[in-house]
């Protein structure tokens, strides 16, 4: 199977925000263009940049992000130079327009999947959530590019507002021909987060409605022979808690030049790297390399700093599960699901 990102111990990801625009105002966006800038990287500096990681990490995986990427004129060409560049892996994350005849201008050779962003089986689901016409536009992407020869990976924001139509995306994907599916959980950043009724209303799921919907339609997908990567959110009091600040290589690179080791900093000043002329420099302390390290009987301590409402509540002065690392996942495939 081709590779994509991947969100395990060691891995290295290069998440590259190209531009922050979109076409699209979805309700939960975590662009945030006030920390992320608001201009287009034109394509000698996608070049550069796009170098100083291939040199960091010979083996990356390169994701296109935006904003929406393919509205850049020139994201064929940063995907050929990736190429040229020995990234492990080229991936393009999109909400399924497929701006600047994407299809037509890269190759399955050159790029290992097509991400598509749905939020809902149907247009009565997604389209409240990511805009009128949005269902039909990305799904039909995802047909498009599956004809063109592409993989097609499809990524499902879950809240309060979606988990209970989340069962009924197995037979789609089938449908569609997708062969990655990404379960992901939603996460309060971005522009909307001042807006008390949309963040309530788009709200994290309690850990016993996660635990009794994610795995089974995991599993579910798996059967159909779909990969599925999920992330585990809650972990046992027992269960090993790991920073990917510590164990992994993720990069979130924005157009203003920020470079975020964790995603949950996003909406702060917190990164850890900025590039400045080209070369990449670490910023003063504090940032959230020195946060990474401090270990609390939560788990993640960036929910304990940034998403407080996340974490366990005490019980009697213990707490019975900790919030797992985001970037930390599980992943199943026909042959691994459990019995
Ligand atoms: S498609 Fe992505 S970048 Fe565009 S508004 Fe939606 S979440 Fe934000
Ligand atoms: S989400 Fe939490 S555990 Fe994961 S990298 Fe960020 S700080 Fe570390």
């Amino acid at each position: 199977m081709r590779k994509t990102v991947s969100f395990t111990r060691h891995s290295a990801n290069i998440f590259f925000h190209l531009l922050t625009r979109c076409n699209l105002r979805c309700r939960h966006c975590y662009i945030n263009p006030d920390q992320h800038g608001r201009n287009t990287l034109d394509i000698d500096t996608i070049d550069r940049w796009l170098t100083l990681f291939a040199h960091r990490h010979p083996s990356s995986n390169v994701i296109f992000l935006g904003g929406e990427p393919t509205l850049h004129p020139d994201l064929s060409v940063a995907v050929k130079r990736s190429r040229q560049l020995g990234y492990a892996s080229v991936t393009i994350d999109t909400n399924g327009y497929l701006f600047h005849d994407i299809l037509n201008r890269v190759t399955p050779k050159q790029v290992d999947y097509f991400s598509f962003s749905l939020d809902g089986p149907d247009p009565s689901v997604n389209d409240p959530l990511r805009g009128d016409g949005s269902f039909k536009q990305c799904t039909q992407g995802v047909v498009a590019a599956k004809k063109h020869g592409f993989s097609a990976s499809l990524i499902y924001t879950v809240s309060q507002a979606n988990i209970d139509h989340l069962q009924r995306m197995p037979p789609l994907l089938v449908e569609l021909g997708v062969d990655r599916f990404f379960i992901q959980v939603i996460g309060v950043r971005g522009q909307w987060t001042g807006d008390a009724k949309r963040v309530e209303s788009l709200a994290r799921v309690d850990r016993d409605t996660w635990l009794k919907v994610i795995p089974p339609v995991a599993e579910a997908a798996a059967r159909l022979g779909i990969t599925v990567t999920f992330p585990k959110v809650f972990l046992g009091p027992d269960e090993p808690f790991e920073c990917a600040g510590l164990v992994a290589d993720n990069y979130f690179i924005f157009p203003n030049g920020r470079v975020y080791r964790c995603p949950l900093c996003e909406d702060y000043a917190l990164h850890s790297l900025d590039i400045r002329h080209d070369r990449l420099v670490e910023t003063p302390k504090v940032n959230e390399s020195d946060l990474f390290p401090l270990l609390i009987p939560e788990g993640c301590v960036m929910n304990r700093i940034i998403q407080p409402r996340n974490l366990p509540p005490a019980v009697d002065g213990k707490r019975h599960y900790k919030i797992a690392c985001c970037l930390l996942k599980e992943e199943i495939t026909a042959s691994s699901r459990p019995e």
